[in-house]
């Protein structure tokens, strides 16, 4: 069984569609992945190319899980595919019905040192991540300024509209001065936080659930 959706009419043949419908040219999917998107004059995108590398495929269930919108679907029946989406909380996503269960493994949390005993302060690492992450957005980011409490520092995050995401930096209080980073929103706004913490280099970097299980080097 399956969930069909009107499908923009320029998507490549393929199981990941565009629906065609009321758009924002929000500019998420082109941005995120541009290699497998491009969009009309009106600005509403469409899937220019299926992925056919696991890197593509990859750069494709990013965009799944960042988008605000829900306009990117996936119409496979592949059940790694579905397992993916469905462990990231974005089985809404996928045609195919019933989707096998999966644990919801969401990883909004890292946990960041600095290798070599590089001191890392709450405030000085909110700063360079508020930063970070808006260069990373480019002109689509935007971001509240950083808020200081007793727990720590915190600011929001937004590539769409008003929709913005809370990010917390808290000291963790171990013997190696480690901190935690804690977000709301989709996953894929872990995907951008992993992007920033791997190019700034010398850190040591796990990712794990709000919990603290499940970790992992990478976000998903
Ligand atoms: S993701 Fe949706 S809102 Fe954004 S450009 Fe594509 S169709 Fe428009």
């Amino acid at each position: 069984m399956t969930t069909r959706r009107s499908r923009h009419p320029r998507n490549a043949a393929g199981d990941f569609y565009v629906t065609q419908g009321c758009c924002t040219a929000c500019g998420v999917p082109e941005s995120v992945c541009p290699s497998l998107f491009d969009s009309g004059a009106d600005g509403h995108c469409f899937v220019s190319r299926q992925p056919s590398t696991p890197t593509q495929v990859d750069g494709m269930l990013r965009v799944l899980r960042t988008q605000e919108l829900d306009c990117v679907r996936y119409a496979g029946r592949e059940p790694e595919l579905l397992k993916r989406l469905s462990e990231a909380g974005e089985s809404g996503l996928c045609d195919a019905r019933p989707i096998p269960p999966a644990t919801l493994v969401e990883r909004v949390r890292v946990v960041v040192g600095a290798q070599g005993g590089a001191g890392l302060t709450v405030e000085g690492e909110a700063r360079a991540l508020r930063s970070g992450l808006l260069r990373l957005l480019d002109e689509r980011g935007r971001g509240t300024g950083i808020e200081l409490g007793p727990s720590g520092a915190s600011f929001r995050v937004s590539w769409f509209e008003a929709v913005f995401h809370l990010v917390e930096v808290r000291a963790l209080g171990d013997a190696e001065g480690k901190l935690e980073v804690l977000h709301e929103g989709p996953v894929g706004l872990s995907d951008l936080i992993d992007d920033y913490l791997r190019a700034r280099g010398g850190l040591s970097i796990e990712w794990t659930t709000r919990s603290g299980s499940h970790g992992a080097a990478r976000p998903w």
